[in-house]
């Protein structure tokens, strides 16, 4: 063994090759035109430690390492890594891999660069992606292969691998490394396909296709040319040409981006022969995995390669007869569908816009229309009269901010930006979450009954406020609720220039402590002397890679259940550090109303090992409050522990304890039906973690998004919660609510008197 082929591997070698290599090679025997390749298995990686005499060095470097201990397991981490890259590989080991290097260029012909990527392997894990980095390093020149493999075997002793293996128990020495080498495609072409469309899940094949390399589509600078293929019909039934004003390409190892004339921007990138063999590849693929799939392919010399392929999430029609009744109220044509994130009603012109580059079509009083919105884009959200999304649930970027902003909001309508065309002039109800064609008057306004301003409805649960964006907080603070539940710090640190970890790496605490201090001033003099609970970074890695510095963020299979809240933040010690200091500068200045809630918790080390920062960064536990979300099932669990550590609140992120307790993604678009917080199972949890706060006399609050919603606040109120943090829109309709529920609760008493 050591070298294998991809035609050479099928999916029962995962324990060898690791599940990356696996699939190549599955799609490889199964005549998909995958560039071809082969995987040094894992066996190797175990030669090359036993062989050289390092397994016992890292056996005791691992060897009662405390890995809480943040300083040390860098230290650690560093020697082993160096270790693996420095020791030289046995010379038997490294003729194989050469060997196999050599011909790999004697099959293609040429001079070769390779994608290096590690595949890590566990005897008993079908996926054990976790246990190892998932580094890959493009366009390795074949002089340098065994410097990458042995950096993609190191990969297995980043401080995150490590951490994650002790944490989850499995034992070092169980887990193993393949490193996959593939040769690299400087395509002429290149783009995307639905093996099915996307939206209903029709036979039609769609293609889009650049010149150059896929990164142009990517990167939303080009409009691909796009062809739809009838796969009834078997022709090719509509042609798009899009206007692609560059290309990126691959010059001697490295991507640069060359300018189109005007005659090669607006030429047609495929032939219907390309077209009719893509789709053909396409009807394989889909037929072998048995669904749809988003397949990225690449054409080099002439010669058609599949560089991925995963399902597409088909989306299934959701109207039911009772929706569609309901419509015959509005004449109107409706043209898209989604969820309404912000109400309010706006009509304007579509503007259609695909990236930060693009904001300044948007002009007062349009619809500003796209994929999905990023913290770049909040200028032009503010103009607009409404904001309609492709992608996104209740609590994506563009639902949060645009009920702060107070404009009305559809998300997740899944094919807007292809149906609104610019200039259409569309009638957004950001309630109903529908678009409707034209002006239309008669969509009928808010049916809630307004209470006379002059009557403020006192309530003993107390009405708090969510809020993400600092310019928002006047407004926030205008609802006359009585202080902020949840300040999500994540929008306001997603629209710094550059990713936090990237100031802090370049020795530039001190500008990332002062934007955070300014951002958290804003806020906290909004509401003086009314408290805001300012949460913790809660930065999954997905969100944050798009920043500047960005890159090393790694790729993970579940950004929801990896590296974030808390957690993350104990890991990366640094930046909790910046945040409490820049909480330590407004509590010197007299800003008390702040509390500090950690986020994700699930561990009573969490809590203690916070605690302890923010006692070391001079953070005094007796003026501010100190508190945590309850939002997995872990932290209901052991509320009693947690509570032991000394908390002053608690507060319910319902958001996340639903989609932890009914394991439903709440991201995700084909199990939403299935996300219920007034589900028994997260009923339960919450009872149970009020009753033990209110006999330890810690605070219990909500701030998910059910605490927006006035028929769980009712069970809520009920159970004893202290308060309950709404959004902006809903703070009114909540307060009445709740106003209801406690006056029929002292009514019922008194009845039984
Ligand atoms: C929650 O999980 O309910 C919550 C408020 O946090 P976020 O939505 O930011 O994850
Ligand atoms: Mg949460």
């Amino acid at each position: 063994m050591g070298v294998l082929w991809f035609n050479e591997i099928g999916k029962q070698d995962i324990p060898l090759v690791g599940g990356k290599g696996a699939n190549l090679g599955e799609l490889f025997r199964n005549e998909i035109p995958v560039p071809n390749g082969f995987v040094i298995d894992s066996k190797t990686y175990r030669d090359f430690i036993e062989k050289t005499g390092i397994k016992e060095k890292i056996e005791k470097e691992l060897e009662n390492l405390d890995v809480e201990d943040t300083e040390t397991l860098s230290k650690v981490s560093q020697r082993i890594r160096k270790l693996v890259e420095s020791t030289p590989v046995p010379e038997d080991i490294k003729m194989e891999i050469k060997k196999a290097y050599e011909q790999l260029v004697r099959m293609e012909g040429s001079k070769v660069y390779v994608a290096v990527r590690s595949s890590a392997t566990a005897e008993d894990l079908p996926d054990a992606s976790f246990a190892g980095q998932q580094d890959t390093f493009l366009n390795v020149d074949g002089r340098n292969l065994i410097r990458y493999v042995r950096k993609c075997w190191s990969s297995l002793y980043t401080p995150r691998a490590i951490y994650y293996r002790v944490q989850k128990g499995f034992r070092h020495e169980d887990v193993s490394i393949a490193v996959v080498v593939q040769k690299m495609v400087n395509s002429e072409k290149s783009g995307v396909m639905f093996t099915s469309h996307p939206v209903t899940g029709e036979p039609l094949t769609i293609v889009e296709a650049v010149f150059g390399l896929g990164e142009a589509i990517v990167s939303g600078r080009v409009t691909p040319d796009t062809y739809i293929f009838d796969r009834k019909k078997r022709k090719i039934v509509d042609v798009k040409v899009g206007e692609k004003s560059m290309m990126i390409t691959k010059k001697n190892g490295k991507t640069v981006e060359i300018e189109l004339d005007e005659k090669k921007s607006k030429e047609r990138v495929l032939s219907d022969e390309e077209v009719i063999r893509l789709v053909e590849i396409g009807e394989i693929i889909e037929s072998h995995y048995g669904n749809p799939q988003d397949v990225e392919w690449a054409i080099e010399n002439g010669k058609i390669y599949i560089v991925q392929s995963r399902p597409v999430t088909t989306i299934k029609k959701k109207e039911g007869g009772v929706e569609v009744a309901e419509e015959e109220a509005a004449e109107a044509e409706i043209l898209v569908r989604g969820l309404g994130a912000s109400p309010g009603i706006g009509t304007g012109e579509v503007k259609v816009i695909k990236g930060e580059k693009e904001i300044s079509k948007v002009k007062e009083g349009d619809i500003l229309v796209t994929t999905m919105t990023t913290p770049d884009m909040v200028p032009a959200m503010r103009r607009a009269a409404a904001i309609v999304t492709d992608e996104g649930g209740m609590t994506c970027h563009a639902a949060i901010v645009s009920r702060e902003l107070g404009v009305p909001a559809v998300v997740g309508t899944k094919k807007a930006t292809q149906i609104l065309k610019d200039g259409m002039t569309v009638t957004v109800d950001g309630e109903k979450g529908v678009v409707y064609a034209g002006a239309v008057k008669e969509v009928k306004k808010e049916e809630r009954i307004e209470v006379a301003a002059s009557a403020p409805l006192i309530t003993a649960t107390e009405v708090k406020v969510n809020v993400s964006i600092p310019e928002a907080a006047e407004r926030a603070a205008a609802t006359g609720a009585d202080g902020v539940g949840l300040f999500r710090i994540e929008h306001m640190v997603l629209g710094l220039e550059k990713h936090p970890m990237k100031y802090i790496r370049e020795g530039q605490m001190d500008v990332y402590v002062d934007a955070l201090y300014q951002g958290m001033k804003k806020v906290l003099e909004a509401f003086y002397p009314k408290p805001v609970w300012i949460r913790t970074l809660d930065a999954p890695t997905d969100e944050f890679r798009a920043m500047e510095g960005g890159e090393d963020e790694p790729i993970e299979a579940n950004p929801m259940l990896g590296f974030r809240g808390i957690r993350r933040d104990l890991f990366e010690e640094e930046h909790l550090r910046a945040e409490f200091r820049a909480i330590k500068k407004l509590v010197d200045e007299g800003l008390t109303n702040v509390g500090i809630m950690l986020p994700l918790v699930s561990n009573v080390e969490e809590v203690r090992r916070a605690k302890r920062i923010l006692i070391e960064e001079g953070l005094p536990l007796n003026k501010i409050e100190f508190g945590i979300m309850v939002e997995t099932p872990a932290s209901a669990l052991i509320i009693e522990d947690l509570v032991k550590e000394g908390i002053d609140f608690i507060s319910f992120g319902t958001n996340d304890l639903t989609q932890y307790t009914l394991a439903v993604d709440r991201n995700n678009e084909n199990v939403a039906y299935l996300f219920d917080e007034t589900h028994p199972a997260v009923l339960k949890l919450i009872e149970m973690v009020i009753k033990v706060c209110k006999e330890n006399g810690v605070k219990t609050s909500i701030c998910g998004q059910a605490g927006s919603y006035p028929h769980v606040v009712e069970k809520l109120v009920e159970l004893g919660i202290d308060s309950v943090s709404a959004n902006q829109d809903a703070v009114k309709a909540v307060r009445e609510t709740i106003y209801r529920v406690e006056r029929k609760i002292m009514l019922d008493k008194l009845r039984k008197l």
